[in-house]
């Protein structure tokens, strides 16, 4: 996207770097992303390039508006010449986040310093095909293009959050057990087609994760489970996602954890199993027991918990007992000190914390379990959008992460786990 026509990049530069391969180029942005603002012979010194090779990326970069540089007078009166330090221009580079959050979908989009420029949502109830879903999205995404061109912005690309099982190639809506009418929706496509706009689309725990990265500590594996209709896990370390799965195709995600069987007897849960947590702690499922309480939303749910209603009370300490119980084995495979719990419902998780520690510590022991932090999350739904912006800029900016998040090529029961993690 191009927010004004720009006069052709020189043919000396043009014919020095393909500007199909944005490959090469990268590895400078990613670097002055990183450690900048810097010099292009810092540049050129890190990345063992050499000067001239480096002058040539840094002017590509600076032609498609990424990079720009600040010039930086000599200290004192002494002798030195003014020297270029170069950044990112974060202001006017920009990516959207879409996020599906049943019952409804949020468009937001932000310039690459994190600043909100536009946040709109609309309900999805009245919606029963993802046809009507997709007119609603790009009614807003409409919106957000408008503000774009008025802020003379690049917008690089965007991310879609999706709930449910998405196709593993395409990010297509396979099953959505939670909300039906999403399944067959096709986001990468249809932003593709509308608006020609590059659009990675992933799981909704991917938008909870980058959410919440800002604040975990650097080499800790986090935990980061939603809680709303449905029970969502992901795990990332260091601004990366993991992503586990057991199975070339169909087998269970580490990130489907709500729906591995604790209990074959168990509740039926509505992927069709019995006895998965989710069958025990979903938000369908409490607002179903809880319905002659007037409940008709997750917020109800919150509102009773906090009215102090003794019988939702004593089921949401049961909950919080069987949810420490069942992540027990993952958070000790995979290393987890930190836990977030975010979503509509994470306020609910105090009702229970004793609890949940107590079913943790049954499977690893008081001593382990005292050393995991856990945190609820202020502003879930904040978090969230943040989250799948900051997702969106980080696909661009270190697409190969997300390659591999795609493919989907660590297995549970793989030699690789333990080299990645
Ligand atoms: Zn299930």
């Amino acid at each position: 996207m191009r927010a004004r026509k720009k006069k052709e990049l020189p043919a000396y530069i043009r014919e020095r770097i393909s500007l199909d391969e944005m490959l090469a180029s990268r590895r400078v942005l990613q670097l002055v992303h990183e450690k900048g603002p810097i010099t292009q012979g810092e540049a050129s010194e890190a990345l063992g390039l050499s000067q001239g090779a480096c002058n040539l990326h840094f002017q590509r970069l600076e032609y498609e508006g990424l990079l720009r540089a600040l010039r930086i007078e000599p200290e004192g009166r002494g002798p030195g010449r003014p020297s270029n330090h170069w950044e990112v221009a974060r202001e006017q580079n920009a990516t959207l986040g879409l996020v599906f959050d049943p019952p409804h979908v949020h468009v937001q989009l932000e310039d690459f310093t994190g600043t909100i420029l536009f946040t709109q949502g609309a309900s999805l109830r009245a919606c029963r095909r993802s046809e009507k879903i997709g007119e609603k999205v790009c009614t807003l995404v409409a919106r957000a293009m408008e503000e774009v061109k008025a802020r003379r912005l690049l917008l690089r690309n965007a991310f879609a959050a999706l709930p449910g099982v998405l196709d593993s190639s395409t990010g297509a809506v396979r099953r959505a057990v939670n909300f039906p009418a999403l399944e067959g929706l096709d986001v990468s496509e249809l932003m593709q087609r509308t608006f020609k706009l590059p659009t990675l689309a992933n799981s909704l725990g991917a938008a909870y994760y980058y959410g919440e990265v800002a604040s975990i500590p650097a080499n800790n594996t986090a935990l980061v489970m939603y809680w709303d209709l449905g029970l969502g896990f992901a795990f990332g370390r260091n601004r990366q996602l993991l992503t586990v799965h057991g199975g070339e195709d169909g087998g269970r995600m580490i990130s489907e954890l709500g729906h591995i069987s604790i209990d074959a007897q168990g509740p039926r849960c509505h992927c069709g199993e019995k006895g998965c947590i989710e069958a025990y702690a979903g938000g369908w499922v409490l607002l179903q027991k809880f319905a002659d309480q007037k409940v008709s939303t997750l917020e109800d749910l919150v509102a009773l918990a906090q009215s102090g209603h003794p019988e939702f009370l004593k089921t949401l300490r049961e909950i919080s007992r069987l949810l420490g119980h069942h992540l027990a084995g993952a958070i000790q495979m995979l290393g987890v000190s930190e836990v977030r719990i975010t979503g509509a419902l994470a306020p609910l998780f105090q009702f229970g914390r004793i609890e949940f520690f107590e079913g943790l510590s049954e499977v690893i022991g008081i001593h382990r379990s005292a050393g995991i932090q856990v945190q609820v999350t202020e502003d879930p739904k904040a978090s969230l959008l943040a989250g799948a912006t900051r997702a969106a800029r980080r696909a661009y900016l270190y697409p190969d992460e997300f390659n591999r998040l795609s493919r989907l090529s660590i297995t549970l029961q793989g030699q690789r786990m333990a080299e990645k993690l």
